[in-house]
């Protein structure tokens, strides 16, 4: 018989209070570990306390600069002339915008804590795949797959996924990076594009005006990473059967080709049909089915967050994942058990997400297509010949 998987789950009192104050995801986090609670995973986990990440940590990957202008330390911080002299205003105006520090990104009270503990949560889960602690590491507050560099994007302050890969590869040659999000995962494709070690592959919506605009193309490795930047765009509206085929399909495929040593899944559930963007029509059986597949390659898996915003459905997706994680299994049908944020279930008061009320503009040959167009580039046929 099989041993239980060992899954960590990284979370704090103080974590998950700083992951509340997110503008875009106000008090997701207490919602989703509540459930986890109230379900009775935590008893199958490991729980490690994330340590909020330093400069430096942070700066494996960002910039001075830009961890300067979103922590305050800037010039117009400094001067003490606040708000005195129009043409300083106009500086530090320009200065936000540089660094993406507007509209949805626009600071507030509680971001340098939430970027320390984003980013420490996903670094911990790696280091506990890393010194052999887990098999399979959660950090339900991370994925915030936008960010740059030196510039915030998409709700995304700090790029906690290119973070934690990074620390993954102090042990892990090859990391394939799956991006489940209804957003193209921009931030961590394009960190990674030259790499040959990190294979990112990212299934969307990929529709003209739908943010962030980008990963129209099947691969957008650059240079000696050709090959590693796969993209699966998909049409509005898509349901759970062509969105499993999709993601199984190419995943196993990359799984078989590139031999990953571990593997990172970005679980951005904003693709649920109960979301407010009303992309994709998923409901969290789709999201279930992808990681218990994922889960049976055998390599270490790191899971996280990441968009999803219809808190109710974001925490029945993330507390039934946790399950899967655990080799257990919460039915759709299964009661929301009774506690604190009970009340927000109903009418249903079940686990089961919303259906979808949008058309399919996907079709069985439209996926199929874009399988086959992936396939020729993770395993072309002379590649293919070498696989045992
Ligand atoms: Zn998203």
């Amino acid at each position: 018989m099989d041993l239980p998987r060992r899954v960590a789950l990284v979370r704090s009192a103080q974590s998950i209070r700083a992951a509340d104050r997110l503008p875009s995801n106000s008090g997701r986090a207490s919602r989703v570990h509540a459930l986890v609670d109230a379900l009775g995973l935590s008893g199958g986990v490991a729980e490690i306390e994330p340590e909020p990440l330093t400069d430096a940590g942070l700066a494996a990957f960002h910039s001075d600069e830009y961890l300067a202008c979103l922590f305050g330390y800037g010039p117009g911080e400094a001067s003490g002339s606040e708000g005195s002299d129009p043409d300083d205003a106009g500086d530090a105006l320009s200065r936000m915008e540089q660094f993406g520090l507007v509209d949805d990104c626009a600071l507030f009270e509680g971001v340098e804590e939430h970027v320390r503990y984003a980013g420490g949560g996903t670094v911990g889960a790696a280091r506990a795949l890393v010194d052999g602690r887990a098999q399979v590491a959660i950090h339900w507050e991370g994925g915030r797959h936008h960010c740059r560099r030196g510039k915030a994007g998409g709700f995304c302050f700090v790029n906690d996924v290119v973070l934690g890969i990074l620390a993954l590869q102090t042990r892990f040659e090859r990391v394939l990076y799956m991006d489940l999000d209804v957003h193209h995962g921009d931030g961590v494709q394009d960190a990674f594009a030259h790499s040959r070690r990190v294979l990112t592959v990212s299934w969307h919506l990929h529709e003209r005006g739908f943010y962030p605009n980008s990963g129209g193309g099947y691969d957008e490795g650059r240079g000696r990473g050709a090959g590693h930047g796969i993209n699966v765009p998909l049409r509005r509206g898509i349901r759970d059967d062509l969105f499993v085929r999709a993601c199984t399909a190419v995943g196993d495929c990359a799984a078989q080709a590139f031999a990953p040593d571990a593997v990172v899944v970005q679980c951005g559930c904003d693709g649920l049909a109960g979301d407010p963007h009303r992309a994709f029509g998923l409901t969290a059986d789709a999201y279930c089915a992808v990681v218990e597949r994922v889960l049976g390659w055998g390599p270490p898996v790191l899971l996280l967050g990441g968009g999803g915003y219809n808190r109710a459905d974001c925490a029945r997706c993330w507390a039934r994942l946790t399950a899967v994680a655990c080799g257990a299994s919460v039915a759709a049908a299964a009661d929301v058990p009774d506690h604190r944020f009970a009340s927000e279930y109903a009418p249903g008061l079940d686990m089961a997400t919303a259906q979808p009320a949008i058309a399919d503009e996907n079709t069985g040959e439209s996926v199929e297509a874009a399988i086959q167009a992936i396939r020729r580039i993770l395993c072309p046929p002379q590649a293919r010949a070498e696989l045992p």
